[in-house]
């Protein structure tokens, strides 16, 4: 049987996605990993990490999540990192119903749902992300992403 021939992503299908494919191949590299190794460690298929570096398939929310977790831990940081209230000054009031203090994970709110973020909780992943990625936070545990 013939494969499936795959098309270009289409609007609707675009606006979900916030990884661009050549991020994704940067992210890959900078691990140190071939597309297999990649794939196992994302629980996918080379298949689908080829389409992802392609552009032919959305690059869905838990493998974006899992990819940049993987590549916080493999960027050296200094201790000058902070955490990120400090960093954005919350109050007090702001962070007692926010999950990233709740779990003292002030290095990690990006990876979390629910922060509270200028205020207000997003609603979805790709929301988030688009509000993390312009956050310093965000830009300062992932320089190697902004070079
Ligand atoms: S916008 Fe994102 S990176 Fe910035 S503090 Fe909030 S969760 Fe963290």
């Amino acid at each position: 049987m013939r494969p499936a021939v795959q098309r270009p992503l289409r609007g609707a299908e675009k606006r979900g996605i916030v990884v661009k494919k050549g991020e994704f191949t940067k992210i890959r590299h900078y691990l140190g990993k071939t597309q297999s190794q990649m794939a196992q460690l994302l629980g996918t298929s080379v298949k689908a990490v080829q389409s992802f570096e392609q552009g032919w398939r959305r690059i869905p929310a838990h493998v974006e999540r899992q990819s940049l977790f993987l590549l916080a831990h493999r960027i050296p940081h200094n201790n000058k990192h902070g955490r990120c209230w400090t960093i954005q000054g919350c109050p007090t009031a702001t962070k007692k119903n926010c999950p990233a203090w709740e779990f003292k994970l002030g290095e990690l709110c990006w990876f979390i749902n629910g922060t509270i973020c200028r205020g207000e909780m997003q609603s979805t992943w790709q929301k988030k992300m688009k509000m993390c990625r312009k956050c310093r936070v965000f830009q300062s545990m992932f320089p190697v992403l902004y070079d």
